[in-house]
């Protein structure tokens, strides 16, 4: 590792026990605990082409299997592909000395060069929305595969409904349609399919032959030995990836692609439901209407300086602190037992295990649990004491008064101040049995909750687990 990203290098521990940059971390401010994408809830607001930011309604998205009908990807580098307009001359057809010029559209690639022309695709008379499809020799099988699977889902979900019903009069209309279909218009279509209704001839069912493995598969080609390959002439893994359904083996085979459409997620927090972040409806705007972002909540830790430590001996190790936040902080650093704090977080799950979204409508995907890993491989002499970051104050780098000695700063903990950003020194001493170091604190500060009821108090305590890779050791 021979260089390392300021994000890479200080991690937040979140509440669910992954590390992660303070980018990819959430506050939520109902609990006041750390949420990451790993333990929130995600929900698609609105489905959107990246390219030419068309907004489209999920049925249509799928409809459209998810891809922009007029919006291409280069198949070569991956690349947006745009227009090209050019004029060809042509012939009448009944006077050949007559010449007309047209104008005609091609797809081009700025980025690689690739042409549609290159691959002997006919240009375009309009200028969008002529490319057509290309034509998948399984199509046909793996429609028919979708409409057997649905009609088993169909059958399925009647079934269900049928056994709950005699219980209990329900007009509750079922919201999980595993295989796509409208609820409604399924329930009349499909009904006769089912094997599992009575008078069912469970016709479409059992067409269905299933296909049966071979341990014959088709040689090589004879010349796969002899012929030289010219590897500017065939397709590499990405490109042969990028459409799963023709894999072209040669770059004459690439064909444009469809530009795959993108989701606008929110965030919710899964133990009390609130929103973590929420972007704005329009798919133009890159504003959100909430964003919990802890980058906004939580004051950042950075290395100043990046240094090779010397094994055996106390380093010296600069962090900078810096105070996102329009209130001033009072922080202090504690030492990092992990051990300690896993204990502390199992002991919550157990307490707090029945409040996952109770009867909701937030749908848990349960994601298989991630850990990451705790092991300290330094000691570290913290300073002692407490330190306020002053507020941030957009104007402080205009203004040339010298706010540091607004604040009596123990030199022993402070190296430096500079605005709302506070420089504080380290004591590192590696581990005898190891080659990079990563060292553990807990950063506790009072944390000024701007939603906090008449009833909560406004200024918390936080405690903020945050882990340095603070570099390698030299012999
Ligand atoms: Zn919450
Ligand atoms: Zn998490
Ligand atoms: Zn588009
Ligand atoms: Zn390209």
């Amino acid at each position: 590792m021979a260089h390392l990203f300021q994000v890479d290098r200080v991690k937040l521990l979140c509440s669910c026990g992954v590390l992660k940059p303070i980018t990819a971390i959430y506050l939520c401010r109902h609990c006041l605990k750390l949420r990451c994408g790993n333990c929130v809830s995600h929900e698609v607001d609105t489905l959107f082409c990246p390219n030419c930011l068309e907004n489209l309604p999920s049925t249509e998205a799928r409809l459209k299997r998810n891809r922009c009908g007029s919006c291409f990807d280069c198949p070569s580098c991956s690349h947006t592909l745009v227009t090209r307009a050019t004029s060809v001359q042509t012939t009448a057809p009944d006077d050949p000395s007559k010449t007309s010029s047209r104008k005609v559209y091609y797809l081009t690639c700025t980025r690689c060069r690739w042409t549609s022309r290159d691959v002997g695709l006919k240009d375009q008379t309009v200028a969008s929305g002529g490319w057509g499809e290309q034509d998948n020799e399984h199509y046909r099988f793996l429609q028919f595969l979708m409409e057997h699977y649905r009609a088993l889902a169909q059958a399925e979900k009647l079934e269900r409904e049928k056994k709950r019903s005699s219980h209990r009069k329900s007009t509750y209309l079922s919201l999980s349609d595993k295989y796509s279909l409208p609820s409604l218009l399924g329930r009349k279509s499909l009904t006769p399919l089912s094997p599992y209704s009575p008078k069912g001839d469970a016709s479409q069912i059992s067409e269905m032959i299933p296909l049966e493995a071979s341990s014959e598969v088709e040689g090589l080609p004879d010349d796969i030995f002899t012929e030289e390959v010219i590897l500017s002439s065939v397709t590499n893994m990405e490109q042969r990836m990028a459409s799963p359904e023709f894999q072209p083996e040669t770059v004459t085979e690439l064909y444009p692609l469809r530009k795959h459409i993108l989701p606008k997620r929110s965030l919710r927090c899964r133990h009390c439901e609130h929103n973590l972040s929420k972007p704005e409806y329009n798919p133009s705007s890159i504003k959100f209407k909430i964003q919990l972002g802890a980058f906004y909540h939580v004051p950042e830790v950075r290395l100043v300086k990046s240094i090779v430590l010397k094994a055996g001996v106390e380093n010296g190790v600069q962090i900078s602190l810096c105070n996102p936040t329009p209130h001033d902080i009072t922080l202090a650093l504690l030492p990092f037992v992990p051990e300690a704090y896993l204990q502390a977080q199992q002991k919550e799950e157990c307490s707090e295990g029945g409040l996952v979204t109770q009867g909701g409508l937030v749908r848990v995907v349960d994601i298989p649990r991630e850990t990451s890993d705790l092991k300290l491989t330094g000691d570290v002499a913290l300073p002692q004491g407490q330190v306020i970051l002053a507020a941030r104050d957009d104007t402080a780098e205009y203004d040339d008064h010298d706010a540091a000695s607004a604040y009596k700063d123990d030199p022993q903990v402070v190296a430096w101040r500079r605005a709302n950003k506070v420089g504080m020194n380290l004591l590192v001493t590696p581990h005898s049995d190891t080659t990079r170091v990563k060292i553990g604190l807990v950063l506790r500060y009072d944390y000024t909750n701007t939603v906090a009821t008449a009833t909560e108090a406004r200024i918390v305590t936080l405690n903020v687990p945050i882990m340095i890779d603070v570099g390698p050791v030299s012999e």
